[in-house]
């Protein structure tokens, strides 16, 4: 899957940061891909905010989520009780997307709990990954990829267990 996080964008949302640290854009080449387990980008995220906050990387960088991202945060977002720290004017929302088979190249946003749960109940293995999106000046990041789905290994080796104990 072509890199989101690192080059591309997710849902034409999240643009490339070339000034991330490496381990960032390590991370973003794996972006679509499945992972095994949940993935906590907060401690980047708390490096970049102070990055911009020194100046270091401009604020039109890092405050440019697009109008699809906005619009899928603006309907599906999930509020929180975290102020922006950038403009420090609105509390955050987490908007949420899903990669993996048979979704779009650019992801899939999730519309509801009931929605993930059942992506979660899948056999297909899907990544979430949890964007925080400023409704006021457009910061937004990753703050998590986290595994969903994938159900189908374990029932077979349910299955195969309870044959096996007949
Ligand atoms: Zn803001």
């Amino acid at each position: 899957m072509t890199p989101k996080f690192a080059s591309g964008s997710m849902h034409g949302g999240l643009r490339s940061r070339p000034s991330e640290p490496t381990t960032v854009i390590v991370v973003g080449k794996n972006m679509g891909a499945s992972v095994s387990a949940t993935i906590d980008f907060r401690m980047m995220r708390r490096a970049y905010v102070e990055r911009v906050r020194v100046g270091d990387v401009p604020r039109h960088d890092a405050c440019d989520a697009s109008v699809d991202l906005m619009r899928a945060t603006h309907h599906f977002g999930v509020a929180r009780r975290t102020t922006c720290p950038i403009c420090v004017e609105q509390q955050l929302r987490n908007v949420t997307y899903l990669f993996g088979p048979r979704l779009p190249r650019s992801g899939k946003c999730v519309t509801s709990a009931q929605s993930l749960r059942e992506f979660n109940s899948r056999p297909e293995q899907f990544t979430a990954y949890t964007v925080e999106v400023c409704m006021s000046c457009r910061w937004n990041h990753v703050l998590s990829a986290a595994p969903c789905g994938g159900r189908r290994v374990r029932t077979r080796a349910t299955t195969t267990r309870a044959a096996k104990v007949r």
